[in-house]
């Protein structure tokens, strides 16, 4: 054990985690090491994570191959400005990244986390219309239940409910929100569903710079996946209204919902995509903005033509070796058939618990699975009970979810959805 109670102690008195009062900590587990599926925890305890460290580590942790791309980049060059200077892995993984995405998409800035990729292509849309002289469209629309990340220009365009709008009133910017879609993935789409966004750009579309939304699947929001059809409309009130459309597949991305990009399923593309979370596999922070050529070039035309944004650990050449690494350990593997196994799974194993009293709904989409409570889950009590049961899971308001690593086995996968079968039933 190298974790001691003298560390936790401290730990839990003067080390924030993701959202997490210093004065009233919640259980927090050291983790010693990780293998595969497996988290090695200091009591001597194996959990199999359910949450692939938050949508990331997709082909499990400690992977011999991922592991060899970090040593061998490292006797090379760890980090190196950006500015002026360039590297393989940065050239390999923008390639690589134009090739996975939508053919309309073609150039790419490497930023160093998701909220920071969403500043970026909020930045972009922007600043695509200050170079056509147009500084009325500084504003944006987007989707109740939505989460961007936690900067201030992405908490802007989060639900403003949930997403701490009422905190920071006063400090964020206003921008354009509608409902969620209603139509489900699997829905018959009904028409209406489209009104309300229709009616906001009809309305403010002068002083719209940009669409944000998580096409296909919020996440975050509430694990709800809302029908292609709306994307599709989207997409031509958009072009319809001179208004650009971004993206955000950070949590989506690199095959969670069954298609390499959930905007896929629609068949249709953004202007500007935003990617994270899963780029490495979950080994470091890493993300991208992709732009359409047509949104570089205006950019890129007026005035100096800079973008103006350029982080010190932007294209970490370590985290790009990875990235590249990952992404062709998932392209050259059969991920399609994996994640619909899953999924299949995931829907044979969750759907029946609609049958207890203390389950609202059950959704499955992809390599996502979640159980929506009647009640919000008390953390302090289910984290424990979870662990116990010998699952990662880590539930948030109502929700009790799973998004495995693409390697998990379906013993494995049969342990997670056991677990949170333990929890709906205790709920009761
Ligand atoms: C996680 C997430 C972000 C933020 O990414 P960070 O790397 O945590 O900054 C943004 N958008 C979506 C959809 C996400 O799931």
């Amino acid at each position: 054990m190298t974790i001691s109670p003298s560390d936790l102690d401290f730990d839990h008195n003067q080390v924030w985690h993701p959202y997490t009062n210093l004065k009233k900590p919640t259980p927090t587990f050291g983790v010693e090491s990780a293998e595969g599926v497996y988290l090695h925890l200091s009591n001597g305890q194996k959990l199999i994570d359910g949450m692939s460290s938050w949508w990331s580590t997709i082909h499990g942790y400690n992977h011999p191959e991922l592991n060899k791309a970090a040593k061998d980049q490292i006797d090379k060059v760890s980090h190196v400005m950006f500015g002026g200077l360039t590297h393989q892995p940065a050239i390999s993984l923008a390639r690589k990244l134009v090739e996975m995405t939508h053919d309309s998409l073609e150039c790419v800035f490497l930023a160093d986390s998701g909220s920071v990729s969403v500043e970026v292509a909020l930045k972009m849309a922007v600043q695509y219309w200050f170079s056509q002289n147009n500084s009325k469209k500084t504003k944006f629309l987007t989707l109740k239940n939505g989460y961007h990340g936690d900067t201030f220009g992405a908490m802007s365009v989060c639900d403003p409910d949930t997403g701490m709008h009422s905190m920071f009133d006063g400090v964020l910017p206003k921008h354009f929100f509608v409902d969620a879609p209603k139509c489900g993935f699997h829905d018959q789409w009904v028409e209406s569903d489209i009104d309300e966004f229709k009616r906001s750009l009809d309305e403010n579309h002068q002083e719209i710079a940009g669409v944000i939304l998580e096409p296909i699947l919020q996440g975050t929001g509430g694990m709800r996946a809302y029908h292609p059809e709306y994307l599709r409309q989207v997409r031509s009130l958009c072009d319809e209204h001179n208004v650009l459309l971004i993206f955000d597949e950070i949590a989506t991305g690199f095959g969670r919902t069954g298609a390499m990009f959930a905007y896929e399923h629609a068949e249709v593309a953004p202007d500007i995509l935003c990617v994270g979370k899963a780029i490495t596999g979950g080994y470091m922070s890493l993300a991208a903005t992709i732009a359409s050529r047509r949104v570089a070039e205006v950019i890129s035309n007026y005035g100096s033509g800079n973008l103006m944004h350029g982080p010190t650990f932007m294209g970490n050449p370590l985290a790009c070796a990875v990235a590249c690494k990952n992404l062709e350990l998932l392209t050259q593997s059969d991920w399609k058939s994996t994640i619909a196994t899953i999924e299949r799974q995931l829907k044979n194993e969750l759907e029946p618990l609609k049958s207890l009293h203390s389950v609202a709904d059950v959704r499955v989409i992809g390599a996502v699975g979640a159980v929506e409570l009647g009640e919000p889950v008390d953390m302090h009590r289910v984290v424990p009970r979870l662990v116990e049961l010998g699952v990662w899971l880590r539930p948030f308001g109502k929700l009790v979810y799973t998004m495995p690593p693409y390697i998990v086995s379906s013993e494995q996968l049969s342990k997670i959805t056991g677990a949170i079968r333990t929890i709906a039933e205790e709920a009761i």
